[in-house]
């Protein structure tokens, strides 16, 4: 479903991707674990269009994307929940989820049917769904990121850092969901901080370090593997 071959990606002088290769097969959960400034984050949004790939390529379902713009890949089917959440904070859990249904604003219906979906999913979003969402808390500002993501129905969820700074319990809820939606089909590339919860939800995992692969491996394998324990897992 998704193919990255060798992209780079860079700010002026700093190159913050460095040639990344790797692949995301239909069906499948796979994280990218690394720690701060690794690099994750720039990769997503190389993916998504947000930042322009200075070398290699992108490939969405085999077709090379690598130039396609931003808006157009969301037709592609793929869809980002940003790192921070990137809510609107002034517009309502309602008008929020509705944005992120723009790719089709001439079909009030099937936003309404995206909508209910959502709430059915996150039930805490359908209570809150008339508060301004600057003034939900942290994991519902997550959910409704999340949700937001989902209103364009992709094939392909790209999830960034979902847990950051969210307490233990509400970080549960989140891989849950995570969990419900791979259930579901949904195909879903994860970046993550929280290397132990992320690599127990992936079937296929890669670890990125200053902006290169330095590991890949089932989620199981690189959870027992001595370096990725004495890097990302303390002293567990
Ligand atoms: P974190 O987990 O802290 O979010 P990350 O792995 O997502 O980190 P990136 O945000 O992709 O890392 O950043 C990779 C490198 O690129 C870092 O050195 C960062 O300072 C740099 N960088 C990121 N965004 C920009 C930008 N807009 N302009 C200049 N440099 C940037």
């Amino acid at each position: 479903m998704l193919k990255l071959d060798s992209v780079k990606v860079s700010y002026g002088a700093i190159e913050a991707v460095k040639g990344v290769s790797l692949e995301v097969r239909k069906g499948e959960v796979v994280t990218i674990i690394g720690a701060n400034g690794a690099g994750k984050s720039t990769l997503l949004k190389s993916i998504v269009g947000l930042e322009p790939v200075k070398a290699g390529k992108v490939f969405i379902d085999g077709k090379d994307c690598t130039h396609v713009p931003s808006h157009k890949r969301v037709g592609l089917g793929v869809a980002m929940s940003p790192e921070g959440r990137g809510v609107f904070a002034d517009q309502t859990v309602r008008e929020n989820l509705m944005l992120g249904a723009y790719s089709r604003k001439n079909d009030p219906r099937a936003t309404e049917e995206a909508i209910e979906r959502e709430f059915k999913r996150f039930p805490r979003l359908r209570e809150r769904q008339n508060q301004l969402s600057g003034t939900l808390s942290g994991g519902e500002q997550q959910m409704l990121a999340i949700a937001r993501a989902l209103m364009s129905e992709p094939r392909l969820l790209l999830l960034d850092e979902p847990s950051l700074g969210l307490a233990p319990l509400i970080i549960k809820d989140i891989f849950e969901a995570i969990r419900q939606l791979r259930h579901s089909g949904l195909t879903i590339l994860l970046v993550e901080q929280m290397a132990k919860q992320a690599l127990g939800v992936a079937d296929r995992a890669y670890v990125l370090e200053t902006g290169l692969i330095t590991l890949e491996g089932s989620g199981k394998e690189l959870l027992d593997d001595p370096k990725v324990k004495a890097a990302y897992l303390g002293a567990h």
